[in-house]
């Protein structure tokens, strides 16, 4: 079942065809408040409300024309004033593929640049999703040059991908604000851990690393990007057991996944954050949240019919 869903993520009659169905619509509401960024910032005020920080990210990727990586840029910048006029701990993660990385490199670098320097004016992250592996290499040697420039910069890794361990080293001389993830994407088994078992203990000793920069006086910042609570719980320990107060992390969920974790997380004196995508180019990043719990296809089909 996932590797059918994310064969259907990828294809590109699905991806033309199916988000202009009303059911289709109607299902993926569960995950995104609404389309546009006013329904985002919306939905973050409530959560400030709670206690819950957030995070916007617009859907879309693999842009594939100038224009469009310029109005996306544009889109985020515009978007970082009304965070600011609506006074949210609100922070910005984009996809770079988003910004034109397929197409020249140089250029997405300068409006990457430009993003990160608005979200310093406000002294804001600006984050970095992680697409598929054969995006890695390219991506983590980006960060490598932005947060050379903006330290206000943070990144995503996977913990399934076996590289990731050295990633870490490599970035740790730069203070890295790292986003783990255990990662969305099917990867083969050369280059990613298959089973649960393993992307899980990868993702322990991952944050361990980081939690251990941190200790060795590294500013490293360490966003859990998981609903695993579990694994949350087991990194609480490793932290507690180092010394490292319970804000040495920061926890990173959906809009609209477990966000009863959320408020408990938030009642015991984590910090956490709630990532809200808006945007018409749903479809792709909804059919992974699809693939990763397919008892998820059940509930969109009873919310089709019901
Ligand atoms: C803030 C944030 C940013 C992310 N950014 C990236 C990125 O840049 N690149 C990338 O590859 N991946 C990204 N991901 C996705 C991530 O890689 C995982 O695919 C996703 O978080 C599901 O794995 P999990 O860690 O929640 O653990 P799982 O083991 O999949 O889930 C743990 C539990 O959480 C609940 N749960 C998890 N997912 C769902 C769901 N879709 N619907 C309902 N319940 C669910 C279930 O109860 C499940 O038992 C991001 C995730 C988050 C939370």
């Amino acid at each position: 079942m996932r590797a059918l869903l994310l064969w259907m993520a990828r294809n590109r009659f699905l991806r033309r065809n199916l988000p202009r169905l009303w059911f289709a619509k109607r299902a993926v509401r569960r995950f995104m408040p609404g389309e546009d960024p006013e329904a985002a910032l919306d939905a973050a005020e409530k959560f400030k409300a709670e206690g819950i920080r957030s995070e916007f990210t617009r859907l879309g990727e693999n842009v594939e024309t100038l224009m469009e990586c310029e109005s996306t840029a544009q889109h985020y910048i515009d978007l970082m004033d009304q965070i600011e006029a609506r006074g949210l701990d609100g922070e910005v993660s984009v996809k770079l593929t988003q910004l034109g990385y397929d197409i020249d490199v140089e250029r997405t670098l300068e409006r990457a640049q430009r993003l990160a320097a608005k979200a310093a004016e406000g002294g804001r992250t600006f984050w970095i999703d992680m697409e598929g592996s054969a995006y890695a290499e390219g991506t983590i040697s980006f960060y490598e040059r932005l947060k050379a420039t903006h330290a206000n910069t943070g990144l995503c890794l996977q913990s399934y991908l076996r590289r990731t361990a050295a990633d870490i080293q490599r970035l740790m001389p730069l203070d890295p604000r790292i986003r783990l993830v255990k990662g969305a994407y099917a990867e083969p088994e050369s280059i990613a851990y298959q089973s649960r078992d393993d992307v899980d203990s990868s993702f322990v000793s991952l944050a361990v690393a980081l939690l251990e920069g941190r200790q060795q006086g590294r500013d490293v910042r360490l966003g859990l990007g998981t609903h695993d609570v579990e694994l949350i719980e087991q990194v609480a320990a490793r932290a507690t057991a180092m010394g490292l107060p319970k804000s040495s992390f920061e926890v990173q969920m959906l809009y609209g996944i477990r966000t009863d974790q959320q408020r408990r997380l938030v009642g015991e004196g984590y910090a956490v954050r709630a990532l809200i995508s808006y945007g018409h180019a749903w479809y792709p990043w909804y059919m992974r949240r699809l693939a990763e719990r397919p008892a998820n296809v059940i509930f969109a089909l009873r919310q089709i019919i019901g």
